[in-house]
């Protein structure tokens, strides 16, 4: 699976599940915010951990936690994810995925096979934006279908902005709108610009309060919840 990095318990990343976060090496877009440049990009000198040992931490903490976070990275890239997330499951826990939603033929299958109780998808910016934000030629289809087949499989579900100055506006969240349509859940998260991937962000100040309630107030048209977390 290509383990790189544990957070035994965290309080914040599973809603309402007290969770073991799993963070997998590589990912298949370069964001200019991104805060695990090394996940990211699979540095070598970070630890690896076989899924063995994962699998038996788990099974060693499964008292204490409710579920488990993979996330990255982008989770979907890691060879053998299918049968980890097998494994994952006959612990009992509860499993979230985050992902950037541009492997929808990893989901479908991870979707059919019933194996994860939550997603989370990022949504960076507009369709138009994303390839300057994220440094990626990929299709903004390859995420409408991946929420497709979220909406298919009635799994739960939150969609994710990290609102970046200047690659994250009113207009964009319309362009969201227009293409995603209606959700139920949708999160805004406030930049934090230390360590980013792309160091001009490094110096760019982010949005005051009342700029991201005025997105919140937005996102409401199209979502039946929307929070903002990291203020
Ligand atoms: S999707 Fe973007 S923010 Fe997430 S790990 Fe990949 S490069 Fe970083």
């Amino acid at each position: 699976m290509n383990i790189r990095g544990i957070q035994k318990t965290s309080l914040i990343d599973f809603p309402q599940v007290i969770s073991t976060v799993l963070f997998t090496g590589g990912c298949n877009l370069r964001c200019l915010y991104c805060h695990n440049a090394s996940l990211a990009c699979n540095d070598c000198n970070l630890q690896q951990y076989s899924n063995h040992e994962v699998l038996e931490f788990l099974h060693k903490r499964k008292h204490l936690i409710g579920g488990v976070v993979i996330t990255g990275g982008e989770p979907t890239l890691a060879k053998g994810i299918i049968p980890f997330l097998e494994k994952v499951k006959e612990t009992g826990l509860k499993v979230k995925l985050d992902t950037n939603g541009f492997q929808p033929q990893v989901l479908k299958k991870i979707l059919s096979q019933r194996l994860v109780d939550y997603i989370a998808i990022d949504i960076k910016t507009s369709p138009e934006k994303y390839p300057v934000l994220t440094r990626t030629k990929l299709s903004f289809d390859l995420i409408m279908k991946s929420i497709a087949l979220l909406k298919e499989h009635h799994v739960t579900f939150e969609l994710r902005t990290t609102c970046v100055p200047g690659f994250v506006t009113i207009e964009d969240f319309q362009g969201i709108k227009e293409r995603v349509g209606n959700v139920m859940y949708y999160y805004l998260q406030q930049f934090d610009n230390q360590h980013t991937l792309d160091e001009s962000l490094r110096t760019v100040k982010p949005y005051p309060k009342d700029v991201l309630y005025s997105f919140q107030q937005f996102v409401k048209t199209f979502a039946t919840i929307c929070e903002i977390r990291g203020l």
